[in-house]
């Protein structure tokens, strides 16, 4: 199942930067078509320019994933653009966090409105459009390390990807028996720019308790992110799950012992 991915269709969320632009190169150089889905449109013209360049074939749609109707839009585009889909990313994440009892609401919500709940739309907006080809299909769920251990002063970025793995656990097993894959990544730290996340934060979730944009705390996520992995070793990975139809990756073999019985997929 999905082994020859040659011409079938994927559709990334948070397409426009790291993790998401680093699987749709992958998709795209194993000759499938990508539409890259993601909330901040001049990153996306400037991902879709540079897919097309390497002979990619790739488009882009606006699409916010907290908004369960943007995403039923993006599918339609998505099949009306290249005929089917086949693989899906729900990858677009934040990240929010704070001491115990200083988190604002507006965070709560924010991050679990686009981290989980993106998640569940994705999907759901998804599912009717690969159970209609009948050619089978793989969802690619993006979580986290924080989704399998707790990291402590971001509980609601926690909360929000433990809930993607159970999930994705969950859905793994009722889609099967369709053909219907469901991966969920767990990466440790990405060389991402996931620390400059307030860029997407909307104006409905109101500002941030921990300001993002406060020069020391961008300055230290950025060291811990930069000394991470490359995204496109991750692109990479990604590929071979669908390939494989495994259930997991994840990306520190020192932390594996940990995840044994549930990782299937450890990336050095
Ligand atoms: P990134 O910031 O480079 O990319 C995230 C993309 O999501 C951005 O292009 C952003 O505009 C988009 N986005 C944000 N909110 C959105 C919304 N409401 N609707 C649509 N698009 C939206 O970060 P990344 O590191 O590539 O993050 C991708 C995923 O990987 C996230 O789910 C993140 O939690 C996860 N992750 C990242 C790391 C890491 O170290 N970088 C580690 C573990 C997990």
């Amino acid at each position: 199942m999905m082994r020859d991915l040659q011409g079938k269709t994927a559709f990334v969320t948070g397409g426009a930067s790291g993790i998401g632009l680093s699987m749709a190169r992958a998709f795209g150089a194993a000759g499938m078509n990508v539409m890259l889905a993601d909330i901040n449109e001049d990153d996306l013209g400037v991902a879709v320019a540079e897919l097309n360049e390497r002979q990619i074939k790739a488009a882009g749609v606006r699409c916010d994933v907290a908004d369960r109707k943007s995403l039923e839009q993006a599918a339609e585009e998505t099949v009306a653009t290249y005929g089917k889909v086949h693989v899906v990313c729900n990858n677009a994440g934040v990240g929010a966090g704070g001491a115990i009892g200083t988190v604002k609401p507006g965070d709560w919500d924010w991050t679990i409105a686009v981290n989980l709940m993106g998640v569940v739309y994705g999907t759901e907006a998804f599912l009717p459009h690969i159970r209609a080809h009948g050619e089978g299909g793989h969802f690619v769920n993006t979580a986290s390390m924080a989704g399998m251990i707790s990291v402590p002063g971001m509980e609601p970025y926690t909360a929000s990807k433990y809930a993607v793995v159970g999930m994705s656990e969950g859905w793994a097993g009722q889609l099967a028996p369709e053909n219907i894959g469901v991966s969920v990544l767990c990466p440790g730290f990405v060389r991402t720019r996931i620390h400059e996340s307030g860029r997407a934060r909307q104006e409905k979730f109101g500002p941030a308790a921990t300001d993002e944009r406060d020069p020391a705390r961008i300055e230290a996520a950025k060291q811990l992110v930069l000394g991470g992995l490359d995204p496109d070793r991750v692109g990479a990975r990604v590929l071979e799950a669908i390939q494989a139809n495994e259930l997991y990756i994840f990306t520190h073999p020192d932390m594996a012992p940990l995840f044994e019985e549930r990782a299937r997929n450890i990336m050095a």
